[in-house]
């Protein structure tokens, strides 16, 4: 296979497009087009009192392999967390995070004493014992636990929990997409807890710690890719249209009266959705695409002169808790590496369909934030410094029925344009990075039919 003279226009330079710009590196001449000033997408640094701080994700599995692996081959060093227990607000009070739970659904009754009520603890021991049929269809990840285990526990561990990844509500996000090991099990057994006891056997597996990040911040990431991938990075340039000519693809960016054109062999599309549903539209039907939801939300970063904090890495604040974060960060108790003339803390605000807290100044909130940090254990000292990152549309909703959505899109795709990112293989960073990879993998197999 001779490729080297071919061409790819990858669209997006989040981590998904830079890793697909990053597999494509030896066997094509790379373009990535990022409509912002910068590559990276939602993994970015800010400056906080004078030191760098991630101000979008933090930190990434690393039981996974492609998050990990594709930070060291790119030559940055990756810490891991001084602590990992966390904790959580139930009814005012702080309770450890319990273990033994698949993103909140029960393994083991005993491990909730204290978090449900005896009749919830009594009910979740029955559903393990009880006979139910096999699910094979998709269902919303808090109607099944609620009927099978009662509220509570959805209010407590599974909405804050399926919370802190996609800013979403557990009533509205699908099983097969978002728990898919849990989906997998219980088409052999219905019964959540026995589904869920095995789901999260499988998925203990590995060696080593759970979460890493980089030294310096995952903020570093996406830069150190796109030097790697050794691709023309052009900035500040929007894909507005992707038009087949007789050999390849042509992007068109630019404003509408001074077009410019970019062409190439083949095209990675790796924005969000709503940019993607535009681009694809005239070759499949993207409708449902274009409709996917997207929670906004914002991270409000602080720096306090050296406090004490709580000995847990931070707290996950369910929505029945009424207050103002979603969920906090105690970064300096859960980073060793970070610096120690500072207290760096992080809190994070907004969920789905609940923008008006949103609509804040960057001043008002902060001073909220302050307040339940305060009220959760944290510093008690005026901030040093305080930064606000809104992050609009940020986290893509999968709604019960999304991977049917994301297969049926893909199906229809042209040869030649493959798509990657948050919307169709997973949100999390090494989820994202596999799509690209994959993405790339389809790129390269079809100059070979
Ligand atoms: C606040 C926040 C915190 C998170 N924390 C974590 C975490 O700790 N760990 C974790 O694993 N995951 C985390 N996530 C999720 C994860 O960071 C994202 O899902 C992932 O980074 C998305 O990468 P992406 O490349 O698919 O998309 P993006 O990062 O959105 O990149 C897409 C890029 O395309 C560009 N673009 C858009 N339209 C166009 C166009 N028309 N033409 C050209 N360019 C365009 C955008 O400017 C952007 O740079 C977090 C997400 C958010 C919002």
């Amino acid at each position: 296979m001779s490729c080297v003279n071919r061409n790819v226009l990858v669209i997006g330079g989040g981590i998904s497009g830079l890793a697909a710009a990053y597999a494509l590196r030896d066997v094509a001449k790379v373009t990535v087009l990022e409509s912002s000033d910068r590559v990276g997408g939602k993994l970015r640094s800010g400056s906080l009192a004078g030191f760098s701080v991630d101000v979008g994700a933090e930190m990434v599995l690393a039981r996974r392999p492609e998050a990990v692996e594709l930070a060291r081959a790119v030559g940055l060093e990756l810490v891991h967390p001084a602590t990992t227990s966390a904790q959580v607000l139930v009814e005012g009070e702080l309770h450890p995070l319990p273990g033994g739970t698949l993103l909140g659904v029960p393994t083991e009754p005993k491990a909730l004493v204290g978090l449900l009520a005896t009749a919830d603890l009594a009910r979740i021991e029955a559903e393990a014992e009880g006979q139910f049929p096999p699910l094979t269809t998709d269902v919303a990840v808090g109607a099944l636990v609620r009927e099978r285990l009662g509220s509570a526990i959805v209010d407590r561990l599974v909405d804050p929990l399926l919370g802190g990844v996609y800013a979403g509500h557990a009533d509205r996000l699908s099983l097969q997409a978002t728990v898919p090991g849990l989906a997998a099990e219980l088409a052999k057994d219905g019964s959540l807890v026995r589904s869920a006891r095995r789901a999260a056997a499988a998925a203990r597996g590995g060696e080593g710690p759970v979460f890493a990040t980089i030294r310096g911040g995952l903020g570093r990431l996406p830069e150190a890719v796109a030097e790697a991938s050794k691709a023309s990075l052009v900035v500040n340039t929007t894909a507005r249209e992707l038009q087949r000519t007789a050999d390849g693809w042509r992007v068109i960016t630019g404003p509408t009266t001074a077009p410019v054109a970019y062409e190439a062999d083949s095209v990675v599309v790796a924005v969000p959705a709503p940019a993607a549903a535009r681009l694809l539209a005239p070759f499949v039907d993207t409708s449902q695409l274009g409709a996917v939801e997207l929670a906004s939300t914002a991270l409000v970063s602080f720096a306090f002169p050296p406090s004490a904090l709580p000995a847990a890495s931070g707290v996950l604040v369910p929505a029945s808790e009424g207050r103002f974060v979603k969920a906090v960060t105690w970064s300096s108790s859960k980073w060793s590496h970070l610096p120690g003339d500072v207290t760096l803390v992080r809190a994070s605000v907004g969920r789905a369909r609940e923008v008006r807290d949103l609509q804040m100044t960057d001043e008002e909130l902060a001073a909220r934030a302050g307040e339940d940090l305060r009220a959760l254990g944290g510093p008690t000292a005026e901030p040093l410094d305080w930064i606000v990152t809104r992050w609009g549309g940020g986290l893509p909703q999968y709604g019960v029925g999304h991977l049917d959505l994301v297969a049926r899109v893909r199906a229809g795709l042209p040869a030649g344009v493959a798509v990657c990112g948050a919307v169709w293989d997973g949100v999390g960073v090494p989820s994202c990075i596999r799509s690209g990879q994959q993405a790339a993998m389809r790129i390269s197999a079809s100059w070979e039919q």
